[in-house]
């Protein structure tokens, strides 16, 4: 990391600090340092950034489609002509290192996603066009969106929740999670150097803020992603203002590696499935669930990665891994990998805090030998640890696999294509990959079932849930 990067990172940060002595600090992940003070903003305060948005939002809507494109297009222009100086300030608010699948890679999603929606289009779809009836449907303006984010992917995530809003020309109040405002933040003023005033504004405050934000009557739409608890709290918030709701939740996806498996060829995609942002995704590999003839060559390949994989300070250039977020999520880690243990489970490699690095940090961890109704199993880990789970039978697998409340995404791994098509019929979730896990593209729509929440994003289908519906009645073509 450069010098110039790191001065570029402070003086963004200074644009949107909460002034000395004010505020909440924000922690570095890796050090603990304090890198800044996140604004606490009241309740009142967001009241008056709902109705300055509100305000703000026909002038917005009439510009139209292409002019509202051009501005989303500058604002990701914006985004890549700060990116260096956001991609430190990420790595160290949200711990993630700089190279590999982390905080420049985040960054180059959020301008991905950014273009992708101004480029998309969604038509009126004529509905009855005869001589009696000409009936369209056509896609208008929420009105105002709340958009209130984690903080595994704090950057990329609010960009999936407002690039789609403001292509729709609804205005958005973006409230990020506690735990990474400073970097979502920044984000915001950098686009905001391009936006018309008041059609974007950030707001951080506490939990009773993000209530507050789901329950104004002045607020037409939801963009939701966190857990699946907080999911059910913005259903009841909104019962309210019947706000319209995306809500994007937990998941304990479940792969399931079939017999015929060359443990070579997957091993790399596996790992990188399952410890993608030291596990603290959505959408990552939880669960493994590995054939007998396999299993052994599974667990010592995916071992074998994670022992060598380079950890630590996430401004290092040579590090892929960094620590868990907060201590929240490490204390959750650590317990659910003490219970496998505990219960007589293999800890192959990992399985104990990385102290030498710092307070947050968790050697990658491969658990075998583990029954299928252990916590490292049943319950989100949201960290560096894979439980991975002996089968004989594949019938039993996809029981198993489908036996949580939750579907977010899921994946099956065999060298038979029509083997690995007919096993991914099987998996009851949103997504589910063949040979892969996590991969998102911008045009192909993403969202859980079950508990992990409803409602799509991306692509055309992400545009129509951030839009109303109207349809459009008259008279048909004359004979
Ligand atoms: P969280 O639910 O604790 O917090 C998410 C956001 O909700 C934060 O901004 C928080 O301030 C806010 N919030 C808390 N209480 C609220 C309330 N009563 N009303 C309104 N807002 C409130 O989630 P987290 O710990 O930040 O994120 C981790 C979870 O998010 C994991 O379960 C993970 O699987 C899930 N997640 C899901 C996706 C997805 O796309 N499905 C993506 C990332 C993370």
């Amino acid at each position: 990391m450069s010098e110039s990067a790191a001065s570029a990172a402070a003086a963004l940060l200074d644009r949107i600090q909460a002034p000395q002595g004010a505020g909440r600090d924000i922690p570095d992940a890796a050090t603990r340092e304090i890198i800044g003070r996140a604004p606490v903003h009241a309740v009142a305060e967001l009241d008056d950034a709902i109705a300055r948005a509100k305000a703000a939002q026909p002038a917005w809507e009439a510009l139209g489609h292409e002019k509202r494109s051009e501005l989303l297009l500058a604002a990701a222009d914006a985004i890549d002509a700060n990116a260096e100086a956001l991609a430190h300030l990420l790595s160290r608010e949200q711990g993630k290192p700089l190279n590999g699948p982390n905080a420049r890679f985040e960054l180059g999603a959020c301008t991905a996603w950014l273009r992708t929606n101004a480029a998309t289009v969604l038509e009126p779809q004529v509905l009855v066009d005869d001589e009696t009836l000409h009936a369209e449907l056509v896609y208008k303006a929420a009105g105002v969106v709340g958009a209130i984010g984690p903080w595994n992917w704090p950057l990329m995530i609010t960009i999936w929740q407002i690039g789609p809003s403001l292509r729709m020309g609804n205005t958005v109040v973006a409230k990020p999670s506690e735990y990474t405002p400073l970097s979502v933040l920044a984000m915001l003023a950098i686009m905001n150097e391009v936006l018309p005033a008041d059609v974007l504004i950030g707001i951080s405050g506490d939990r009773e803020v993000g209530a507050r934000l789901a329950s104004h009557p002045d607020i037409a739409k939801i963009m939701f992603t966190g857990s699946t608890a907080t999911g059910r709290r913005i259903i009841e918030s909104s019962a309210g203002n019947l706000a319209r709701l995306t809500l994007e939740l937990g998941g304990n996806d479940a792969g399931i590696v079939l017999p015929d498996t060359d443990v070579a060829a997957i091993a790399e995609d596996l790992f990188w499935g399952a410890f993608i942002n030291t596990g603290q995704t959505c959408a990552a590999l939880k669960r493994l669930y590995v054939h007998d003839s396999v299993y052994e060559q599974v667990v010592d390949a995916l071992a074998g990665i994670a022992a060598s994989v380079p950890i630590g300070n996430g401004l290092d250039e040579n590090n892929v891994l960094g620590p868990l977020q907060n201590r929240a999520q490490f204390d959750i880690v650590s317990r659910l990998v003490d219970e496998a243990r505990s219960r007589g489970a293999r800890i192959v490699t990992g399985g104990e805090a990385a102290t030498e690095l710092g307070e947050l940090f968790y050697r990658p961890t491969i658990v075998a030998d583990i029954d299928n109704d252990a916590a490292l199993v049943q319950e989100e880990q949201f960290g560096p640890a894979l439980p991975v789970i002996r089968y004989s039978d594949v019938d039993e697998a996809f029981a198993l696999a489908n036996a949580v409340d939750v579907g977010l995404g899921a994946s099956v791994w065999s060298s038979d294509p029509e083997a690995a098509r007919a096993a991914a019929s099987q998996m009851q979730s949103g997504t589910v990959w063949i040979n892969s896990h996590g991969g998102l593209h911008p045009m192909v729509p993403f969202g859980g079932v079950k508990s992990s929440g409803y409602g799509l994003e991306f692509g055309v289908e992400g545009l129509k849930s951030v839009a109303v519906t109207q349809v459009v009645s008259g008279p048909g073509r004359k004979a």
